[in-house]
């Protein structure tokens, strides 16, 4: 379904972010718990795209393999870097194909190496071909940052950055995970008054781990772990259980009180897990996402 239609349908959207396994074992599994994932009734799911195309064939199996054989409605993300024109050409050929009406458009991390003189510099540029792609033309998701992206420290110039993706024709905007709502209600606020008024989902990452926590610093620089989150995390003492439980009811916390500020959407990053997704809508008091649309 077109991203102006779930928005229209769906006051507040719930969506989840998957990655293609990259093993037998990680794509059994996630099998499995894809009945899970359909009984919290999501907007949408999305599948990461790993940049320079690392993960293309396997993105393209599990968006297909969603497409056909589930309830879900999967968004295929799609990087630019490391990518020519005709091959984005191509996957949306294929995606067309597979009556695929949305994308997430990102011109993914540049490799430390660097990457040749690209046709996509930035975000914007994929978008513009996406949209000019054919009439029907893709719904358009883009990448937002509440507490800034690490390439550019100038926030001003930044905001700037994201008007131009959505002038571009970003149809809505899905954020990096943060751990701080003000962070993320002041953002906003800075998105309004530079007129930037496509709807907002708000990345949540529940922390499962302490690994994981190093691995999302790491994956989303920029982020700010709050002095409360840590104190929390170090009372826990290395207590795998107890970590995974603050982790979570950290997160519980944030959508309630996202829910309470009237969010126009939640964009759980899952890691294809589905338990930790289906602890937070217990803690909120319900079942699957239609109860709280
Ligand atoms: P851009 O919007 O191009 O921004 C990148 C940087 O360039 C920013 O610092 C911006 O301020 C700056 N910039 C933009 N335009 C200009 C300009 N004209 N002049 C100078 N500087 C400019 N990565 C993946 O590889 N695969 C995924 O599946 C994936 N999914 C993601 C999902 C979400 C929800 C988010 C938030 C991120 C995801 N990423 C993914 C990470 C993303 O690819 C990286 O953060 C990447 O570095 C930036 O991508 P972007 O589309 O935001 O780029």
């Amino acid at each position: 379904m077109r991203i102006d239609d779930i928005l229209t349908r769906d006051k507040t959207l719930f969506s989840f972010e998957f990655f293609p396994p990259k093993t037998d074992k990680g794509w059994s599994a996630l099998s499995v718990r894809l009945a899970a994932f359909e009984a919290l009734e999501p907007s949408f799911v999305s599948v990461t795209y790993g940049a320079g195309g690392s993960t293309r064939d396997k993105t393209n199996a599990l968006v297909k393999h969603l497409a056909t054989e589930t309830s879900l409605d999967p968004i295929p993300h799609l990087t630019s870097v490391g990518h020519s024109k005709d091959d984005i050409r191509e996957l949306l050929t294929g995606y067309t194909e597979v009556g695929i009406d949305n994308l997430l458009a990102l011109r993914g991390d540049r490799p430390q190496e660097g990457v040749s003189e690209s046709e996509f510099k930035y975000g914007a540029d994929l978008v513009k071909t996406i949209k000019s792609f054919d009439e029907r033309a893709f719904g358009v998701g883009v990448a937002g940052y509440p507490e800034g992206h690490p390439e550019t420290p100038n926030r001003l110039t930044q905001m700037d950055h994201l008007k131009a993706k959505v002038d571009a024709g970003a149809d809505w905007i899905c954020t990096q995970l943060f751990f701080d709502n003000n962070a993320f209600y002041d953002w906003k606020e800075r998105c309004e008054i530079n007129d930037i008024d496509v709807p907002i989902l708000a990345g949540i990452m529940p922390i499962t781990s302490l690994a994981n926590m190093k691995r999302m610093a790491e994956l989303a620089g920029g982020t700010n772990f709050p002095a409360a989150l840590q104190r929390r995390l170090m009372r826990c003492q290395d207590d795998p259980d107890a970590v995974r439980s603050v982790g979570i009811s950290w997160a519980a916390e944030q959508c309630a009180d996202l829910l309470d500020h009237k969010v126009r959407g939640i964009h759980f990053f899952t890691m294809n897990q589905s338990s930790a997704t289906e602890e937070i809508y217990k803690s909120l008091g319900v079942t699957s996402s239609s109860k709280l649309r």
